[in-house]
């Protein structure tokens, strides 16, 4: 169980960061959620999740695509023994094309984020002589996709920096890993069916196998909770010996 530590999740009010607060709280795991906005409804997450699995859960507003309020966010969680750096955007255009203040946001948010976070974490790891780092990267960490240069340097800068913090910890007792996801459906990939349906007129069964799926050898989305459940794993001490790795939940993608 991790019952008594408390796990930090970036960009963590939608998606895979909720799944993955979620399956960590059921695991017995006090939870800071966070992302930009700071609305009602984002802290009611925050209770939802203390009031289903009976931990203590808070809601942070800070702005990943902010070094100071990355640390900032490490600093006012208090205790950080898991932290899983999740935060991340999209942005798809042909590198001469690519608009600079697009590139810029992916590069803070999905990259920089994790190297403020981490380097305010690990302290507090050392103090209390556990900790576990666990960095949501992408398929696109490992292998590439035309006009997501943005995306493709940040995920698989992500997977580096995994690979250092991992050797810079290797004899304590802190592990750093990165999950690869493939497709996983949430609400973001969910809401462009609709509109790809109508660009390609076709059914959402063929939208989804034909065209979103079409590198994914599964035919099938990963699910939140399979990422969340990956996560846990990675928490537990059965993994104890794994860092500086990448884990794919890719239904075969890279395998390809
Ligand atoms: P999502 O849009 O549902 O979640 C992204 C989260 O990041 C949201 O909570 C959002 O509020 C937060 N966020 C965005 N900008 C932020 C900022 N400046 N500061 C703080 N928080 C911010 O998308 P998702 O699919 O759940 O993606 C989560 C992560 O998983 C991302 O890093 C993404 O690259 C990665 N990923 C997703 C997929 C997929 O198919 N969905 C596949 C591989 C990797």
């Amino acid at each position: 169980s991790l019952s008594g530590k408390t796990a930090v999740v970036t960009g963590s009010n939608s998606g895979i960061g909720l799944g993955v607060a979620r399956e960590l709280a059921r695991a017995g795991a006090d939870v800071v959620l966070n992302s930009f906005s700071d609305r009602d409804e984002d802290h009611a997450l925050a209770a939802g999740i203390a009031a289903d699995f009976g931990v203590n859960a808070r809601y942070i507003k800070a702005d990943m695509s902010k070094g100071s309020e990355c640390r900032a966010l490490i600093e006012q969680a208090g205790a950080c023994d898991i932290l899983v750096n999740n935060a991340g955007i999209q942005h798809v255009a042909p590198i001469d094309e690519f608009p600079i203040d697009k590139w810029d946001a992916i590069i803070a948010i999905n990259m920089n984020s994790a190297f403020h976070t981490m380097a305010a974490a690990l302290p507090k790891m050392r103090a209390a002589g556990w900790g576990r780092i666990v960095n949501i990267a992408s398929a696109h960490g490992l292998t590439a996709s035309p006009y997501k240069a943005a995306y493709v340097a940040a995920k698989h800068g992500v997977v580096g920096m995994t690979k250092t913090v991992a050797l810079e910890t290797a004899q304590e007792p802190i592990t750093c890993n990165a999950i690869c996801p493939g497709y996983v459906l949430t609400p973001l990939v969910e809401a462009q069916i609709p509109d790809t349906m109508k660009e390609y007129d076709m059914d959402r069964e063929t939208v989804v196998r034909d065209i979103m799926l079409a590198r994914q050898p599964s035919k099938e989305f990963a699910t939140v909770e399979q990422l969340g459940g990956t996560t846990v794993f990675l928490c537990s001490d059965a993994a104890a010996q794994m860092t500086g790795t990448t884990l794919s939940v890719d239904g075969g993608w890279t395998a390809l």
